[in-house]
């Protein structure tokens, strides 16, 4: 992976010239928000530099194992203390997002911070709100663009086990384990790479993947009983959380992790999404196989964006609002999940 020159100069200028640093995710982070963000944390810290991590919410527990994670601020309990950190920074580093909106309370923050944005990120058509970017759409993840960004700004020796683990965390959950957006060559040079600095791939996966609580299995069968709707004429399936399933079975954000890809197992179908009920609206997770654009068609019907196979957004309403708008849009796009 090669990043322009000009780009990794500009970058380097900017690190090596400052000494606080404010690490901005996007709203309800992922495992690539988190292993990017704290990736570059760590790193600062290495380089002798003051660094925080903000979030517009927490992340789900099982990362909270990463070094440092456990400092995660977050804006929606710690408001004024996150507008200190902004305010004492004098250089911001937003990654996994490339909109502003996906900063969600955070962006009025983000809009007037007074010192040097960056951006890092994999998300395709990138919204120019900072001063540098480094974007890579064909990348798996944020945080191997922060791995082969690490290494081209001549910091490989920094990379220490805990940055190593970080990083992984990002490629393993952004790719499904090596599943989906893993099939350059490239990522198994990172990924290699973070090895011999001594992680622990076994020990990764049980903390990310094998540490849930049983009210989520709990929930998954209920959900897998009660509410998939298969639309087997569209190739097209999908599922929904209500807010009661989620008081009955203690859910905590993330518990639904992973949930969204299960209908893409079914014989056949190649585009499948997720409801979530919240009290405010309804979130919406897309996700589809081969040509069919899940970013597209949640640009057009849930006011969002996200990658060509996996996508989200989200509608003012009920379920019933969210289930009725997707399966219009499903007959509007039945031409490309048919052919
Ligand atoms: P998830 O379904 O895992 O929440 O999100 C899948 C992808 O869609 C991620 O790449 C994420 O960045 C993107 N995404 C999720 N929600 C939204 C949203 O509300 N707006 C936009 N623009 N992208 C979203
Ligand atoms: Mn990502």
């Amino acid at each position: 992976m090669i990043i322009s020159e000009q780009t990794i100069s500009n970058f380097k200028e900017i690190i090596e010239s400052n000494q606080q640093f404010a690490i901005l995710v996007h709203v309800n982070p992922d495992g690539d928000a988190i292993g990017s963000a704290f990736g570059w944390h760590n790193l600062f810290k290495n380089l002798g530099k003051e660094s925080r991590v903000i979030a517009p919410n927490d992340c789900p527990d099982f990362f909270k194992w990463i070094n440092d994670a456990n400092t995660l601020l977050c804006h929606d309990t710690k408001e004024a203390e996150v507008a200190d950190v902004l305010l004492a920074a004098q250089v911001l580093l937003c990654v996994d997002f490339n909109h502003i909106d996906r900063s969600d309370k955070v962006k009025t923050l983000v809009e007037n911070f007074k010192g040097k944005k960056l951006m890092v990120d994999h998300h395709p058509y990138p919204q120019d709100f900072a001063h540098e970017i480094i974007s890579i759409p064909e990348a798996s993840s944020t945080s191997e663009i922060t791995y082969w960004t690490i290494c081209q700004l001549g910091y490989r020796e920094l990379l220490t086990k805990s940055i190593a683990e970080s990083l992984y965390t990002g490629i393993l959950t952004d790719t499904g384990g090596m599943s989906h957006n893993s099939s350059h060559p490239d990522t198994y040079y990172a990924v290699a790479d973070l090895l011999t600095c001594g992680i622990n791939k076994t020990e990764i996966h049980d903390l990310v993947l094998n540490n849930y609580p049983e009210g989520r299995i709990r929930l998954l069968g209920d959900i897998l009983s009660k509410n998939l709707r298969v639309l087997y004429q569209y190739n097209t399936a999908y599922m929904f959380i209500t807010e009661g399933q989620q008081k009955y079975f203690g859910y905590r954000p993330g518990d639904s992790e992973g949930f969204v890809n299960i209908p893409l197992s079914i014989k056949g179908i190649k585009f499948c999404a997720f409801f979530t009920e919240t009290p405010e609206m309804v979130k919406v997770s897309l996700r589809s196989k081969g040509d069919f654009p899940a970013n597209k068609f949640s640009a057009e019907f849930f006011n969002g964006g996200g990658h060509h196979n996996a996508a989200g957004g989200k509608i003012k309403g009920k379920l019933f609002d969210a289930m009725h708008l997707f399966e219009e849009g499903v007959k509007a796009y039945q031409d490309l999940l048919t052919e």
